[in-house]
């Protein structure tokens, strides 16, 4: 991948701090100054891209920039809330990512994505693409085709010449008895979690077999010694 097609991710407006210094620096706010002053393409991914106006979440949206968003992160640190309905409503792009990994859970974070809207707003089903339609599907439809596509990666699918990624949730756990499709997917995100993976396989190769990942206990042993170091 050359220079000229490279994915750019870039940190945007994630604190309202960050807003005040670029208006004192430039008289204009962080995302507009983005827009104002590069070719921002489907190319770019504004990471957070918190705090925006009405009108820098339309031309942000129109722009084709992704924003990678990392839901459990701004809430942990108080960032501020997305304006995710009028983005994807405009027809905006979204990825998640774990960014401080304070949770390294994908459905958790787009559970706090949909419930930070829903709070913020005091309404039901915020992201969901209409009446009656799965909140999961639409969140999960969209993270996956806006991360593929911000990591510039053949992934996000399961379709001939894409990456083989795969994950098994358990059709036994709890949270999944008796739900498949849509209602499996809702049920995942917003109540199951982690809990319901079973199986994963990357490109191809099945690394996590039942719950257990093929190196787990390797991994640990690195990982106790790794922090051990650090920490001496
Ligand atoms: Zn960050």
């Amino acid at each position: 991948m050359g220079r000229k097609s490279a994915p750019i991710h870039i940190h945007v407006a994630e604190q309202t701090k960050e807003v005040d210094d670029c208006l004192a620096w430039s008289g204009t706010r962080p995302v507009r100054y983005l827009l104002d002053h590069f070719d921002v393409s489907s190319r770019w991914c504004g990471i957070h891209a918190t705090h925006m106006t009405a009108d820098e979440t339309q031309r942000m949206a129109a722009s084709g920039m992704i924003a990678g968003l990392c839901p459990t992160t701004e809430a942990n640190l108080g960032d501020g809330i997305f304006p995710a309905a009028a983005f994807l409503t405009a027809k905006g792009a979204i990825a998640i990512g774990s960014d401080s990994h304070i949770s390294v859970s994908p459905a958790e974070d787009l559970r706090q994505l949909e419930y930070s809207q829903r709070l913020r707003d005091r309404t039901r089903n915020a992201l969901a693409s209409g009446p009656g339609k799965s909140t999961g599907r639409a969140l999960f439809d969209a993270a996956l085709k806006g991360g593929a596509r911000s990591m510039a990666q053949p992934v996000g699918a399961l379709a001939p010449g894409l990456r083989a990624d795969i994950t098994v949730l358990d059709d036994d756990h709890p949270a999944l008895i008796g739900r498949s499709q849509d209602r499996a997917l809702d049920s995942w995100i917003f109540s199951g979690g982690n809990s319901c993976v079973r199986d994963v396989f990357v490109a191809g190769h099945h690394v996590v077999q039942n719950r257990r990942h093929i190196r787990e206990e390797a991994i640990l042993k690195n990982f106790r010694a790794a922090v051990k170091r650090l920490t001496a």
